[in-house]
């Protein structure tokens, strides 16, 4: 694995699960002290996305319908469920009703991708 994409799937999973950056400094600090002395794995979140960043890697997040049917962006970027299965964008937190405020109940994203432009060859 080189570096861009080990730092790439680490970050994936990190949004995919909502982690806070704070958890996901220290898992980081914990895969650095796992790996050879010289590995240059990132040692915070912060680190990780500016690697990303030098790499040229603008990459944007899209959430998405938790089914895959469509992308919240441009015509379904102000909507709350998916207009075709009617999933949540957001993962509902289980506690008390549903119908109550709406904005305190989000949770993270239901599902978010990641937007990466062409990976150029012979990185890392
Ligand atoms: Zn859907």
């Amino acid at each position: 694995m080189t570096l861009l994409s080990a730092v790439l799937s680490l970050v994936n999973v990190k949004v995919r699960f909502g982690w806070s950056d704070k958890s996901f400094t220290s898992l980081l600090q914990v895969v650095h002290n796992l790996l050879p002395e010289e590995n240059t794995l990132p040692k915070s979140y912060y680190q990780a996305k500016k690697i990303l960043c030098l790499m040229g890697m603008e990459y944007q997040k899209i959430h998405a319908c938790t089914n895959d049917c469509i992308l919240y962006r441009h015509e379904f970027e102000e909507m709350s469920k998916c207009p075709r299965c009617g999933a949540s964008w957001y993962k509902v937190k289980d506690d008390e009703d549903d119908n109550s405020d709406e904005n305190s109940k989000k949770g993270p994203p239901a599902k978010v991708l990641w937007y990466l432009p062409i990976i150029p060859e012979n990185i890392g």
